[in-house]
Parts: C-alpha cells; structure tokens; sequence
C-alpha cells in the first residue's frame, strides 16, 4: 500500500489496526488539512531507518490540531526541531516540526489548536507536518485513526498529484531509499571511493579525497537528493562538469551538495530541483579514471562525508 492513499484510505478498517476503544472518545481528525506526501513505513527492525509516521504537505505556519482527546506529555524541542507529543489512554500521537500553543501537562480536546507548523522535516513539499502514532514503543499508521471517521484528508486531485510524483520518481531510477536524513540516492551505482585519505588513482600520492565516488556507467542519471536550488554550475579541470546544489534546511541542517565528472546537466543555476528530479548524467570529465559520480556534501558550509547521509 505503499505511496497509494486510496488504499489507506479505503482498507484501514480492513486491516485491523484501528485502536480499540481505551474510555476516552475515539474521535479523531486529521491534525493539518494536507495531502499525503509520505506513507508510513516503519522500519523492519528498530534500529534501521523509515519512516515513522506519515506527512502531511500544508503550508508554514498552518494550525495544527490534537488529533484527539488527550494531555499534552511533551511540547519541546528534540534534535534541533520542536515536537509535541500527546496521550490518548495508552496511545501517544506526535506531531513536528510544530511550535507548540500547549504545555506538558495541559488537557486537550479532540480539534483543538495545538501549535503552528514549522519547517525542516524533510518531504517531497517545502513545509510539511511529520504526524506520528505510538502505542508503548510500538509505531503505528497515524491514517488508522482515521479509517472510520468522515474527514477526507486529501481530495481526489492530491491521490492523482501523490501517484503521478511516485510515478516520476521511479522512472528517475530512484531506488525508492531514504536516508534517515532524508535524502535519495543520486545515482544508482558501486560505491568506489569513500570520502577521506586516499593513494590518489591519477597522481599515486596520498590525497585527501572530498567525495564519494560512485561508479556506474556513462550516462546513468543522477538525481537531485532532496528538492533544492541549482547554485552553481561550471567546468573545471580537475572536477569536470560540476554542478552545485542548496537544499537550504533538510533535518534542521543546512545542506549543500555537489555532483562532478558528469556528461552535463539538464538544469540550469537558479532552477528549483524536486527530490529526485533528474539533473545530469554520470561521466568522466575533468580528472577522472572512468564513468562515475564524485558527489560532496556540506554542512552548515562545511564539507562533511556524504555517506552517513545516503540510505
Ligand atoms: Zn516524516
Ligand atoms: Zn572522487
């Protein structure tokens, strides 16, 4: 059911995972009005990366509302991003990143103004709700409170809009893998060369190399990881066609990225790219052994190893 709303929509209460009654009303909203950018997809084993919750795509600053009746048990900041966290009985639903209206211990009804969507959690939108629902430790699809209700959280138009990205996404060549930071990988390929010290394949002296090679054939498409703006693009000797892209906050963090070695790009400094979006294909210009991807990353603008970012 991945990626398909209708199929949330129409088979949760098929599916059994509505939570049973636990005395307090069972009534539940959706806490933004938005389309579903982002299923819930938790991970196999606890300690792997998902999706814990699902995303809902609405505007900054959008009202966000208690899904039900509950007590706020936590309204702070977590990891550089504020959350806030309520009980229902032996659920718990969360809701980030959110500047919360509502403090730790403050009863709320069902539909009640809890904060104000912030951005930073990234999603295929610029600004969208992470809506998350645990029972104990375990997470559960948030959408399931919803299956017996009357809200319609997306409208016909937004199911066609979400199916038409995921379309698009898959003939990109995405690999359908996201990083707990959020980002694709941008191309399909060998992981060659990590990002560090290294005897230098050209000169045969030790160097600091600043990337991650990874190597597949000429031509491969490389994809934007996470939506962003083209800031640079230019040849250069050493790292060939090379193309620069700001993602401006992705996981609270500012990031920028960069692709090297490439056949050219399709796109041009100043275009907004989508994750996923196809910007170029692999080559092997400038200093280069043979068709592959030098890809950089950076940090708050430091340049930073690319790989634990990957998936
Ligand atoms: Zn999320
Ligand atoms: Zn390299």
């Amino acid at each position: 059911m991945k990626h398909i709303l209708v199929l949330a929509l129409v088979f949760l209460l098929s599916l059994g995972v509505v939570p049973e009654a636990h005395g307090a009303s069972l009534e539940a909203v959706a806490p933004v009005v938005g389309d579903v950018v982002r299923d819930f997809d938790p991970p196999a084993q606890p300690w792997l990366a998902g999706h814990r919750g699902v995303d809902l795509s609405t505007r900054y600053g959008a009202q966000v509302l208690s899904a039900m009746d509950g007590v706020v048990s936590f309204a702070g900041m977590v990891a550089g991003r504020p959350v806030i966290s309520i009980r229902h009985g032996d659920l718990t639903t969360t809701y980030e990143p959110v500047w919360a209206v509502v403090r730790a211990g403050d009863p709320v009804s069902v539909g009640q103004i809890i904060g104000n969507l912030s951005d930073g959690h990234e999603c295929p939108q610029p600004t969208c709700l992470h809506w998350g629902l645990k029972r104990g430790e375990t997470y559960l699809d948030p959408l399931s409170l919803l299956g017996g209700g009357n809200v319609r959280l997306i409208t016909a138009e937004g199911v066609e809009a979400v199916r038409r990205r995921a379309a698009e996404l898959r003939m990109s060549g995405w690999d359908g893998r996201i990083s707990s930071s959020g980002l694709i990988n941008p191309t399909s390929g060998t992981i060659t060369s990590l990002y560090g010290l290294r005897l230098h394949p050209v000169y045969g002296v030790w160097r600091f190399h600043d990337g991650l090679d990874i190597a597949t054939g000429c031509g491969t498409p490389l994809l934007a990881v996470a939506a962003g703006r083209v800031t640079e693009s230019y040849y250069n000797s050493g790292y060939g066609y090379r193309l620069v892209i700001d993602h401006g906050r992705v996981s609270g963090r500012d990031l920028k990225t960069s692709y090297n070695h490439a056949q050219g790009y399709s796109v041009r400094v100043g275009d907004q790219v989508r994750q996923g979006q196809v910007v170029g294909t692999v080559g092997t210009t400038g200093t280069s052994t043979g068709c592959h991807l030098h890809f950089q990353t950076w940090i708050g603008g430091e340049l930073v190893n690319p790989k634990p970012l990957l998936p």
